[in-house]
């Protein structure tokens, strides 16, 4: 087995950054420095993130490297992906007929694959990777049921440097073959592989118990789940609730005893804090109210609901309620890992009104940290916080940056007078992974596309 380095114990000299820095400090508030300056101490922590004049005089920039940005260069908090499917992947933009075939044609064939360890180690460097070139320090990840392919997920993301939260599928009914276990076999390798494996490296490992969703759960599955919640009570949980109508139609079906979708996982105390659901478009006042008072979290997947066509996530209503809530590329119903182009799906799935950008910007950083209950550790740059950040480059994407000719800096021009209204419209509707520079976790530099060191 290769001796594994863990890229964020390199030793780290204080380090000051200069220049334009945005990030959110609630879903309505965006600070934005227009010459900023973002102090990280030998801890891989904020210091401070001020204007950079305030900054210097304070003294704490004496004998402090200065990195000072190029012209058309943005430092944004890391991305948060709050809800992919690593074995997915390989079989991200395949359309079929319909969800069935695209399920058995190339979901439950790409995860039956991971039987295999060459491919579960092969896939799990490619996604990891992936990641941090797309801009996202955080995810929140599905994987398969093989447990040894479990192992080597989390084995890739403690090498690569990712901060994860994720565990192994748990799936015993109403799945093929290969990809189900006996429910006692699966509660037994998750508690194994959760005790090796949450809170490592300081907590940016961290684990999820993962039944898929209720259809391809038995109720003693869900109960032996119930049972580990309440014994590890800071372990997270992550599943799918009410993505499409003949699903929900299912769930009806198969647990007639439950009044809606959300009250089988509330039956078996699988609601609370730390539990993330994805989708959650078709929920009612009710279902919402209870899901917001166990202090559980919705992944709102906007691409992924495109694809499959799931229906439209009640955007306006979630933040009107203040719920926790982040964005989800949903890899491979999603068709990208870049939370750029979620974003910009979260504005184009309302089809009513315009989503405020400074909410969509805050779902993809400091919302997604807050749903994953990560946000008094990353998100944004409050002192005290690990600095997970990334260097972005304007010039990456035609009709972003302006022509070299116009020998001004773009920054400068989309945020006249200080406003940075234009610069975050230009980054939601135009931005994708090319943008991205570089990448910084704890301080420590996890990704590097180009010239900025
Ligand atoms: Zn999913």
């Amino acid at each position: 087995m290769p001796t594994v380095t863990n890229p964020l114990d390199a030793p780290l000299a204080p380090r000051a950054y200069r220049g334009p820095i945005m990030h959110s400090l609630s879903a309505e508030e965006l600070r934005f420095l227009p010459n900023g300056g973002l102090l990280v101490n030998a801890d891989g922590r904020v210091e401070a993130c001020e204007n950079w004049s305030t900054l210097q005089a304070t003294g704490r920039l004496e004998g402090v490297e200065v990195l000072s940005l190029p012209p058309d260069a943005l430092l944004v908090p890391g991305f948060v992906d709050m809800h992919v499917h690593l074995p997915q992947m390989e079989v991200a933009g395949c359309q079929e007929k319909n969800l069935l075939s695209w399920l058995e044609q190339h979901i439950f064939a790409a995860e039956a694959r991971f039987t295999d360890a060459n491919h579960a180690q092969n896939v799990s460097q490619w996604f990891f990777e992936e990641l941090l070139r797309n801009g996202t320090t955080t995810a929140a990840v599905f994987l398969t049921s093989h447990d040894e392919a479990t192992r080597i997920a989390f084995e890739t993301a403690e090498r690569l440097g990712n901060r994860v939260i994720m565990g192994q599928n748990l799936m015993d009914a109403n799945a093929p073959a290969a990809l189900v276990k006996p429910a006692e076999q699966l509660l037994q390798e998750t508690e194994a592989q959760c005790r090796q494996w949450h809170g490592r490296d300081q907590g940016r490992l961290q684990y999820a118990w993962i039944p898929r969703f209720a259809i391809t759960s038995t109720e003693e599955l869900l109960a032996g789940i119930g049972e580990l919640r309440r014994r590890y009570p800071d372990v997270y949980l992550h599943t799918h609730l009410s993505e499409q109508i003949p699903e929900i139609e299912a769930v009806k079906n198969l647990f007639p005893w439950a009044k809606d979708y959300t009250d089988v996982y509330e039956k078996f105390g699988l609601l609370g804090p730390r539990t993330i659901l994805a989708h959650g478009i078709h929920l009612s006042d009710d279902e919402l109210d209870r899901i917001q008072a166990a202090e559980s979290s919705l992944a709102h997947c906007p691409s992924s609901n495109f694809f499959l066509k799931s229906g439209r996530f009640r955007l306006f209503e979630i933040l009107r309620r203040k719920m926790r809530f982040g964005l989800g590329s949903d890899v491979g119903a999603g068709p990208e890992l870049s939370m750029f182009k979620v974003m910009k799906d979260g504005q184009f799935m309302q089809t009513e009104a315009l989503a405020p950008l400074n909410a969509l910007f805050y779902a993809a950083t400091l919302g997604g940290a807050k749903a994953l209950f990560q946000d008094d550790r990353i998100g944004n740059f409050e002192p005290g916080k690990e600095a997970d950040f990334l260097i972005l480059d304007l010039r990456g994407k035609t009709c972003m940056a302006l022509p070299n000719a116009s020998q001004q800096d773009t920054v400068s021009a989309l945020t006249v007078e200080g406003g940075s209204h234009a610069l975050l419209s230009k980054l939601i509707y135009l931005g994708d992974e090319r943008l991205v520079q570089s990448g910084f976790i704890r301080g420590r530099r996890v990704y590097q596309a180009g010239l900025i060191p």
